[in-house]
């Protein structure tokens, strides 16, 4: 059986990156980019995004290669959204020194008449009246997923309580599940978002990995214990990607599919932390997850029949 087609709205940007291991210029980046790159190791991707003209045509060719359709991709002119951004030494934290929208500022998305029947829809981080504004252009999803940022968080509560309504899956980190509901402890923070519209919430904890809540309950999905974690740019959005990717494979959006979904969505994430940039992303093969996803069941075998105590 074929993959159902994901439909990635998000950002396309260039990147400046001030990591332990030095200051990185132009990476291309952007929460569509990495997202579609995870993606389409597994699905074929529909990519809906603004690029001014500066941006490098080589980049659409590549992601086009792994099987991404650029026809929602407009090219305006201009210049490029821009983010700079400077990781602590330990990689833990990281704060914005600067966001240019450019040609970010005028865009409207609109979805190509071929991609308006996409079963899956992953609505990058950008603002929320624009995810919004997606899901008014398709037609009766299997799943929307989403993704948010303090900034909306803080400036657009109303914006982002309208498009919590309009989505199954939010996919944020901790410190935004916290500065939403108003909680501290992740569980009952998490049952607070749960009852702003969202039927299901993954909750990103970076290096501590990632907790699914559901009406099945909570699951926990580890990140891979990597001794080289190089640029943790673009981790949530590969994570989302290879999240919805697992799923568009499986042609299945069950609560079950979603817990293996996440694991791989934890694989992805770890190869983009692996390299500056999308670097590694953009190469990935299906065997490298899939020895990945071993590794992962390892961390958590302990011998298997009955549990101990039992
Ligand atoms: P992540 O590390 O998963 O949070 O995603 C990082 C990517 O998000 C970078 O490549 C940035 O270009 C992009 N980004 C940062 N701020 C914004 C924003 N306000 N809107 C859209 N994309 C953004």
């Amino acid at each position: 059986m074929s993959s159902l087609p994901i439909l990635i709205v998000g950002s396309m940007a260039f990147d400046d990156l001030e990591l332990p291991t030095g200051s990185f210029k132009d990476v291309v980046g952007g929460s569509a980019t990495y997202g579609a790159y995870a993606a389409t190791s597994f699905a074929p991707v529909r990519l809906v995004a603004v690029v001014g003209d500066d941006f490098p045509a080589a980049e659409l060719s590549s992601l086009g290669a792994r099987g991404a359709d650029a026809a929602g991709v407009e090219r305006a002119k201009g210049k490029t959204f821009r983010w700079a951004g400077r990781y602590s030494q330990n990689l833990s934290s990281r704060e914005t020194l600067d966001t240019q929208l450019n040609v970010f500022a005028d865009f409207s998305p609109k979805i190509p008449a071929e991609f308006q029947d996409s079963p899956l829809v992953l609505l990058g981080n950008i603002h929320p009246a624009l995810q919004v504004r997606v899901l008014d252009q398709v037609s009766r999803p299997k799943l929307v997923v989403a993704d948010t940022m303090n900034f909306w968080i803080e400036g657009e509560p109303a914006a982002l309580a309208a498009m919590m309504k309009r989505v199954d899956l939010l996919v944020i980190n901790e410190e935004e599940v916290r500065q939403l509901s108003g909680e501290h402890n992740i569980a009952r923070a998490a049952a607070g978002v749960l009852k702003m519209g969202p039927k299901q919430l993954i909750v990103k904890r970076g290096e501590y990995g990632a907790l699914l809540f559901d009406a099945s309950g909570a699951f926990f999905a580890p990140a891979y214990p990597l001794e080289d974690v190089v640029d943790p740019t673009g981790a949530g959005d590969s994570f989302a990607g290879g999240l919805l990717g697992y799923l568009a494979e499986k042609g299945d959006v069950s609560p079950l599919a979603l817990r293996k979904a996440i694991m791989v969505a934890s694989a992805c994430a770890s190869f983009c932390v692996e390299a500056v940039g999308p670097a590694r992303l953009a190469g990935l093969r299906r065997d490298e997850i899939a020895t990945r996803l071993d590794a992962f069941r390892k961390l958590q075998d302990f011998g298997g029949g009955p549990l101990p105590l039992r």
